[in-house]
Protein backbone atom coordinates (compact mmCIF):
# COMPACT_ATOMS: atom_id res chain seq x y z
CA UNK A 1 0.00 0.00 0.00
CA UNK A 2 1.67 3.25 -1.04
CA UNK A 3 2.44 6.30 2.03
CA UNK A 4 -0.36 8.26 0.93
CA UNK A 5 -2.87 6.03 0.83
CA UNK A 6 -1.88 4.52 4.38
CA UNK A 7 -1.91 8.07 5.65
CA UNK A 8 -5.26 9.16 4.17
CA UNK A 9 -6.57 5.64 6.21
CA UNK A 10 -4.90 6.96 9.28
CA UNK A 11 -6.94 10.16 9.61
CA UNK A 12 -10.09 8.78 8.52
CA UNK A 13 -9.71 5.68 11.10
CA UNK A 14 -9.10 9.03 13.78
CA UNK A 15 -12.74 10.14 12.62
CA UNK A 16 -14.09 6.99 12.48
CA UNK A 17 -13.23 6.67 16.06
CA UNK A 18 -14.29 9.99 17.18
CA UNK A 19 -17.81 8.21 15.98
CA UNK A 20 -17.49 5.90 17.98
CA UNK A 21 -16.71 2.80 15.26
CA UNK A 22 -13.95 -0.15 16.43
CA UNK A 23 -15.45 -2.36 14.12
CA UNK A 24 -14.46 -1.64 10.70
CA UNK A 25 -12.12 -2.78 7.96
CA UNK A 26 -10.39 -1.60 4.99
CA UNK A 27 -11.08 -3.38 1.48
CA UNK A 28 -10.31 -3.14 -1.94
CA UNK A 29 -13.29 -1.96 -3.92
CA UNK A 30 -12.22 -4.11 -6.85
CA UNK A 31 -12.96 -7.26 -4.06
CA UNK A 32 -16.37 -6.33 -3.78
CA UNK A 33 -18.68 -9.71 -5.61
CA UNK A 34 -21.57 -7.72 -7.71
CA UNK A 35 -23.68 -10.86 -8.91
CA UNK A 36 -26.94 -11.09 -10.96
CA UNK A 37 -28.34 -13.93 -8.29
CA UNK A 38 -28.76 -11.38 -5.63
CA UNK A 39 -30.52 -8.96 -7.48
CA UNK A 40 -32.93 -11.67 -8.56
CA UNK A 41 -33.53 -12.67 -5.02
CA UNK A 42 -34.59 -9.01 -4.44
CA UNK A 43 -36.76 -9.28 -7.42
CA UNK A 44 -38.39 -12.24 -6.60
CA UNK A 45 -39.07 -13.32 -2.62
CA UNK A 46 -38.46 -9.94 -0.82
CA UNK A 47 -41.52 -7.85 -0.09
CA UNK A 48 -39.95 -4.95 0.04
CA UNK A 49 -38.86 -4.83 -4.28
CA UNK A 50 -41.22 -2.06 -5.70
CA UNK A 51 -41.66 -1.02 -2.05
CA UNK A 52 -38.75 0.83 -0.90
CA UNK A 53 -37.55 4.34 -2.78
CA UNK A 54 -33.99 2.92 -2.08
CA UNK A 55 -34.58 -0.93 -3.47
CA UNK A 56 -34.86 -2.13 -7.33
CA UNK A 57 -36.37 -1.74 -8.91
CA UNK A 58 -35.23 2.09 -8.15
CA UNK A 59 -31.44 1.70 -8.28
CA UNK A 60 -29.53 0.68 -11.17
CA UNK A 61 -29.37 -2.02 -13.30
CA UNK A 62 -26.31 -4.40 -11.99
CA UNK A 63 -23.71 -3.85 -14.58
CA UNK A 64 -23.98 -0.02 -13.28
CA UNK A 65 -23.73 -1.05 -9.75
CA UNK A 66 -20.49 -2.84 -10.35
CA UNK A 67 -19.36 -0.03 -12.37
CA UNK A 68 -20.03 2.31 -9.15
CA UNK A 69 -18.01 0.26 -7.05
CA UNK A 70 -14.71 0.09 -9.46
CA UNK A 71 -14.71 3.98 -9.91
CA UNK A 72 -13.47 3.71 -5.79
CA UNK A 73 -10.00 3.39 -4.95
CA UNK A 74 -11.01 2.09 -1.34
CA UNK A 75 -13.83 1.59 1.13
CA UNK A 76 -14.79 0.43 4.67
CA UNK A 77 -16.96 -1.65 6.14
CA UNK A 78 -18.64 -1.45 9.22
CA UNK A 79 -20.02 -4.67 11.13
CA UNK A 80 -23.05 -4.23 13.38
CA UNK A 81 -24.26 -7.64 15.16
CA UNK A 82 -27.43 -7.64 17.04
CA UNK A 83 -30.33 -9.63 18.79
CA UNK A 84 -33.79 -8.17 18.91
CA UNK A 85 -36.59 -8.78 20.70
CA UNK A 86 -38.99 -9.18 18.43
CA UNK A 87 -38.72 -9.06 14.71
CA UNK A 88 -40.15 -5.87 14.40
CA UNK A 89 -37.33 -4.27 16.82
CA UNK A 90 -35.26 -4.52 13.31
CA UNK A 91 -36.66 -1.39 12.03
CA UNK A 92 -36.04 1.09 14.97
CA UNK A 93 -32.67 -0.30 15.22
CA UNK A 94 -31.93 -0.31 11.61
CA UNK A 95 -32.76 3.64 11.54
CA UNK A 96 -30.76 4.18 14.31
CA UNK A 97 -27.36 2.66 13.34
CA UNK A 98 -28.12 4.28 9.56
CA UNK A 99 -28.70 7.71 10.71
CA UNK A 100 -25.45 8.01 12.70
CA UNK A 101 -23.74 6.37 9.75
CA UNK A 102 -24.86 9.30 7.93
CA UNK A 103 -22.64 11.49 10.27
CA UNK A 104 -20.04 10.08 9.65
CA UNK A 105 -20.54 10.41 6.09
CA UNK A 106 -20.90 13.66 6.22
CA UNK A 107 -17.86 14.18 7.99
CA UNK A 108 -15.65 11.92 5.72
CA UNK A 109 -17.13 14.63 2.89
CA UNK A 110 -16.25 17.30 4.96
CA UNK A 111 -12.89 16.68 5.40
CA UNK A 112 -11.97 16.29 1.17
CA UNK A 113 -13.86 13.40 0.14
CA UNK A 114 -16.43 14.33 -2.38
CA UNK A 115 -17.04 11.08 -3.88
CA UNK A 116 -17.75 9.40 -0.18
CA UNK A 117 -20.95 6.99 -0.65
CA UNK A 118 -22.39 5.58 1.84
CA UNK A 119 -24.58 2.03 1.77
CA UNK A 120 -26.69 1.64 4.19
CA UNK A 121 -26.62 -1.21 6.77
CA UNK A 122 -30.09 -3.11 5.46
CA UNK A 123 -32.49 -0.95 3.42
CA UNK A 124 -33.60 2.40 4.12
CA UNK A 125 -35.46 2.44 7.33
CA UNK A 126 -35.55 6.04 8.01
CA UNK A 127 -39.42 6.53 7.46
CA UNK A 128 -41.97 4.24 9.73
CA UNK A 129 -43.44 3.67 5.91
CA UNK A 130 -41.80 4.49 2.66
CA UNK A 131 -42.57 6.43 -0.15
CA UNK A 132 -42.08 3.32 -2.68
CA UNK A 133 -40.66 5.57 -5.08
CA UNK A 134 -37.60 7.68 -5.75
CA UNK A 135 -39.03 10.75 -7.17
CA UNK A 136 -41.73 10.17 -3.58
CA UNK A 137 -38.87 9.41 -1.21
CA UNK A 138 -39.36 11.31 2.24
CA UNK A 139 -36.05 12.34 2.60
CA UNK A 140 -34.36 12.24 -0.41
CA UNK A 141 -30.97 13.88 1.08
CA UNK A 142 -30.48 11.38 3.63
CA UNK A 143 -31.97 7.94 2.12
CA UNK A 144 -29.15 5.13 0.76
CA UNK A 145 -29.33 1.86 -0.59
CA UNK A 146 -28.49 -1.12 0.78
CA UNK A 147 -24.87 -2.79 -0.19
CA UNK A 148 -27.87 -5.92 -1.47
CA UNK A 149 -29.64 -3.31 -3.25
CA UNK A 150 -26.55 -2.27 -5.25
CA UNK A 151 -26.28 -6.04 -6.03
CA UNK A 152 -23.40 -6.44 -3.78
CA UNK A 153 -23.44 -10.40 -2.55
CA UNK A 154 -22.71 -9.04 0.99
CA UNK A 155 -21.96 -12.85 2.26
CA UNK A 156 -18.49 -13.20 0.09
CA UNK A 157 -17.52 -9.81 0.28
CA UNK A 158 -17.51 -9.51 3.88
CA UNK A 159 -16.01 -13.17 4.30
CA UNK A 160 -12.90 -12.03 2.51
CA UNK A 161 -11.96 -10.11 5.48
CA UNK A 162 -13.03 -12.75 8.09
CA UNK A 163 -16.24 -11.31 8.93
CA UNK A 164 -18.78 -13.52 10.48
CA UNK A 165 -21.53 -13.85 8.31
CA UNK A 166 -24.47 -17.00 8.36
CA UNK A 167 -27.97 -17.36 7.27
CA UNK A 168 -29.86 -17.11 10.25
CA UNK A 169 -32.31 -19.78 10.79
CA UNK A 170 -35.02 -17.55 13.50
CA UNK A 171 -35.14 -14.03 14.68
CA UNK A 172 -33.84 -15.45 18.40
CA UNK A 173 -30.00 -15.32 16.88
CA UNK A 174 -27.87 -12.85 16.59
CA UNK A 175 -27.43 -11.14 13.69
CA UNK A 176 -24.65 -9.72 11.64
CA UNK A 177 -24.80 -6.43 9.43
CA UNK A 178 -23.01 -4.57 7.69
CA UNK A 179 -22.54 -0.95 6.04
CA UNK A 180 -19.87 0.04 3.21
CA UNK A 181 -18.27 3.45 2.98
CA UNK A 182 -16.76 4.14 -0.60
CA UNK A 183 -14.52 6.76 -0.18
CA UNK A 184 -12.48 8.95 -3.20
S1 LIG B 1 -36.05 8.09 3.29
FE1 LIG B 1 -38.07 7.24 3.75
S2 LIG B 1 -39.19 7.40 1.81
FE2 LIG B 1 -37.01 7.66 1.30
S3 LIG B 1 -36.26 5.59 0.82
FE3 LIG B 1 -35.90 5.90 3.00
S4 LIG B 1 -37.70 5.03 4.03
FE4 LIG B 1 -38.25 5.37 1.87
Amino acid sequence: MSKTIESKREKLEKLFQEHGYTDFKWIEPKTIVVSQWVRMKCMFGCNEYGKNSCCPPNVPPVPECERFFHEYSTAAIFHFAKKVEKPEDRHAWTRKVNVKLLDLERAVFLSGYERVFLLFMDSCSLCSECAETRDKCKNPQMARPGAESMAMDVYSTVRQYGFPIEVRTDYTQEMNRYAFLMIE
